[in-house]
């Protein structure tokens, strides 16, 4: 029987436990595992061995002996013990070549496995290995040596073992796609390591104050570690819609950190109105991702309560954010406030009207921006654009244009780096009192 010459040559050679002899056959045989496999191998050579010594032939005690101390075998050692009627020296049995006896311990790294995915909210896992590269080397060679093409790779089986005993005790189950936690396991050093997929919930907020940034801004001076100038805080304002919306996460979710996306922004003194601006918030290594997210966005508001309110909550994946980025480009409604430096007439507002439509403007790159954004000169274009005249040198404005314009640019023209702009068409001095962001449309329905 070729198959069993086959695994006498490999145990004659390195000394194999049951896994990782029963592996080098993992192809043969179904619903059987692989140390089931290897012992029932071990089992027909001391069969073999025990006919051969029966028939004193010197190979039945040279096998017997072997299969004892190479195969690590029960039966080999309890045959030889009844053969030779006297106790057997076992002092020179080894480790498993291939796995360093590490199948023996598959048990503790469950264990310690069970104790660092406590706490973590997932419904689907997957294992992955991680092995020394000397017995990954050691492995291919033998691999090499004796021609196997009916085995399993150690590091398949140690993660198909491993999985099946999680998906059995915590009833979760295993995904490859795109798994809630990867559980990075190296059996040789029993040190393990969790991936948690990030959460992302998606948004719309709307902001009612003017005193607002976007994001967390950094104090100037100290960097964010807390100086004379912002009180200790390091920070530029007290509070922002990042905070206002990400705190409460933070909190809920037990996680690492949380990073806030948004489709563009609004300046700091602008209001964010209508049905508020897309945003998406990437939650990294989550504990609980398993929200109530009608309860979150209560929480939110209440919180946040008068100065930024979001709606619309909902998980996405992580090209959403991509999509996000790519809105910011997607049309934006504004409501602006303007005052000019000489009064204006009931004509001045037709040309408005008739001359900021349906046409590009040509913006280099704001002065008061400058600081963070490079120095190029954009175009963008304005579908519709309203004026009233609310005193004599005051009017509001609603403009319909492509998102990235810069408002307040368009009203005074920025020093000749926005063109054409309103000031500029009257040859009237104008600045922005207000500006609210009424609407951000974009192509989706989130
Ligand atoms: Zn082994
Ligand atoms: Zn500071």
């Amino acid at each position: 029987m070729e198959l069993l010459i086959n695994a006498l040559e490999m145990l004659n050679k390195y000394p194999l436990c049951d896994h990782c002899l029963g592996r080098q056959f993992a192809l043969l045989g179904y619903n059987i595992e692989n140390n089931e496999r290897g012992k029932a191998l071990k089992l027909a050579l001391v069969l073999q061995s025990n006919q051969f010594y029966s028939e004193r032939n010197q190979q039945g005690y040279d096998i017997l002996n072997m299969l004892m101390v190479n195969g690590l075998s029960q039966v080999a050692k309890d045959t030889l013990e009844y053969l030779e009627k006297n106790v057997i020296d076992v002092s020179k049995i080894q480790n498993c070549f291939l796995c360093d006896n590490k199948f023996q311990s598959l048990e503790n790294i469950i264990l310690i496995i069970l104790e660092s995915i406590t706490g973590y909210d997932f419904e689907t896992f997957l294992v992955g290995i991680e092995l020394p590269v000397e017995i990954e080397e050691r492995n291919d060679e033998f691999k090499a040596l004796f021609n196997v093409v009916y085995g399993e790779s150690l590091r398949h089986e140690f993660a198909r073992l491993i999985g099946k005993k999680i998906a059995g005790l915590t009833n979760k189950i295993p995904e490859y796609a795109n798994p809630d936690i990867q559980i990075i396991v190296n059996p040789f050093t029993m040190k393990i390591r969790l991936q948690v997929n990030p959460l992302f919930i998606a948004g719309r907020y709307k902001k009612f104050v003017r005193t607002l940034p976007q994001s967390k801004w950094y104090c100037v001076k100290c960097r964010g570690n807390g100086c004379s100038k912002c009180n200790g805080t390091g920070k530029l304002y007290s509070e922002s819609v990042e905070e206002l919306v990400s705190e409460p996460l933070l909190e809920i979710t037990d996680c690492e950190k949380t990073i806030f996306h948004a489709s563009g922004r609004e300046d700091i003194d602008a209001l964010m109105l209508g049905a508020g601006r897309p945003f998406v918030i990437e939650i990294s290594k989550p504990k609980k991702r398993f929200l109530n997210l009608d309860l979150l966005m209560k929480k939110i508001n209440k919180i946040a309560e008068k100065k930024v309110e979001v709606s619309n909550l909902q998980y996405v994946n992580k090209n959403f954010v991509r999509q996000l980025k790519k809105g910011e480009s997607a049309k934006k409604e504004y409501r602006a406030l303007v005052e000019f430096e000489n009064e204006i007439s009931q004509a001045s507002m037709a040309i408005l009207e008739d001359k900021l439509a349906k046409i590009s403007i040509k913006q280099q790159t704001p002065k008061r921006v400058l600081h963070r954004r490079a120095d190029l000169t954009r175009e963008r274009y304005i579908y519709n654009l309203n004026v009233k005249r609310v005193s004599p040198k005051r009017v509001e404005i609603k403009i319909l244009c492509q998102g990235g314009l810069y408002i307040k640019e368009l009203v005074s023209g920025d020093g000749g780096r926005t063109m054409p702009s309103i000031s500029s068409l009257l040859e009237n001095q104008a600045k922005t009192l207000e500006l609210d962001v009424l609407n951000v449309i974009t192509n989706d329905k989130k």
